[in-house]
């Protein structure tokens, strides 16, 4: 099966192309680096001893679409591209609206003149806006709290609305949890090239004397220490399940929506303190006023993902703080 990856050489595109390639799929990837680096594609090579096709360009662009199409024998699109940086969506909503409805928009309709109709869409947990109860699941109420997500939920309504339209499409949108964690080769993993948002980035940046301290945003939220609770799932796992995904595509058309999450919350406190005991490392912090539109907590109930994709994840917290740290350490 061949594969077209877009965003391929971000954070949770280049672990599922590793992964991809273990499991001998051939892989189309493009990017344009607006939030990644050419040298991810050497380190691909590196850990798994195979090429892949590669296309510098834009999604937005269907002229280069339509060339890998033509190309390239596409069964199935990966869909990854996008900006993902909740606080920058809000200072400059445009951006976002302009690159990720506008590349999901020319990807759609270039698969549709080649009638490569399945896809697998990177959504996120972001879409159940302030869950209702804990833990969520794929048919809680869906809204939004800034533009990036507005952005997710719009496209998930673009392609129901496709499916609605033409039953020959076949797709499964994924919806993560709080994707960390690296390759056990320590050669990719999460690199950003601003000050990160996410908490694990920002722990990494402490933990190697970048930063002086982690702000924690709030301890006065109703959680098991007042910090705030999240999903955190390891990016390998996380990649694997676009596999599942893949195969599922394959065999029955429709649309359907799973969340990509272990089930479990951990405090930001336990991460930290996780973090430390596991790398051996001190992380300083202060306790800082909440970071507006956090929610206390979130996390996944992952049983459909189990039932219908035979998918759940396997590392623990442990594992994805030993994974992080031994990325930014092996560089
Ligand atoms: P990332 O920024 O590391 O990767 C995205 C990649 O897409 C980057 O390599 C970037 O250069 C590329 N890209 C962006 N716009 C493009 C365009 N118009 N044309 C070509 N390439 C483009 O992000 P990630 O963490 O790997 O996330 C992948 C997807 O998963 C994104 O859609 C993101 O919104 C979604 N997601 C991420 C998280 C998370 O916490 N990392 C959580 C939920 C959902
Ligand atoms: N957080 C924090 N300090 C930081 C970044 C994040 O205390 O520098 C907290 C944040 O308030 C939330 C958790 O860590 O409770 C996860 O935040 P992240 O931005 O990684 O994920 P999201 O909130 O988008 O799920």
């Amino acid at each position: 099966m061949k594969v077209l990856v877009t965003g391929g050489t971000g954070y949770i595109g280049s672990h599922t192309i590793v992964e991809l390639l273990d499991n001998n799929y051939d892989v189309v990837c493009i990017d344009n680096f607006i939030n990644s680096k050419p040298e991810v594609l050497d380190k691909i090579k590196e850990i798994t001893g195979k090429e892949i096709t590669f296309y510098e360009g834009d999604v937005c662009d269907k002229q280069i679409l339509r060339q890998i199409f033509t190309d390239n024998n596409i069964d199935a699109v990966i869909h990854f591209a996008g900006l993902k940086a909740v606080g920058e969506s809000v200072r400059v909503p445009l951006k976002y609206y302009r690159n990720n409805i506008d590349s999901t928009l020319s990807l759609l309709e270039v698969m549709g003149e080649y009638n490569c109709k399945k896809l697998v869409f990177s959504s996120s947990a972001t879409v159940y806006g302030k869950p209702k109860s804990l833990p969520i699941k794929e048919d809680f109420p869906l809204s939004t709290t800034n533009p990036y997500g507005a952005t997710k939920l719009m496209i998930e309504n673009i392609l129901r609305d496709i499916y609605v339209s033409d039953k020959d499409w076949s797709i499964a949108v994924l919806r993560y949890f709080n994707p960390i964690g690296a390759h056990s080769s320590g050669l990719i993993g999460e690199n950003p090239n601003d000050i990160p948002n996410n908490l694990m980035p920002y722990i990494i940046k402490v933990a190697t004397g970048e930063y002086q301290k982690l702000n924690i945003f709030g301890n006065d939220y109703d959680t098991v220490d007042g910090t705030g609770v999240r999903d955190y799932i390891h990016v390998v796992d996380l990649a694997l399940g676009h596999l599942k995904a893949l195969e599922k595509i394959d065999k029955d058309n429709g649309i359907d929506f799973y969340n990509l999450g272990t089930g479990h919350g951990f405090s930001v406190l336990e991460l930290v303190n996780t973090f430390s005991k596991v790398n051996k490392v001190d992380v300083p912090y202060e306790i800082c006023d909440r970071r507006p539109g956090d929610i206390d907590a979130c996390y996944a109930d992952p049983s459909y993902a189990k039932e219908k994709l035979n998918w759940q994840a396997e590392k623990n917290i442990e594992d994805m703080c030993r994974d992080s740290y031994n990325f930014v350490n092996r560089k």
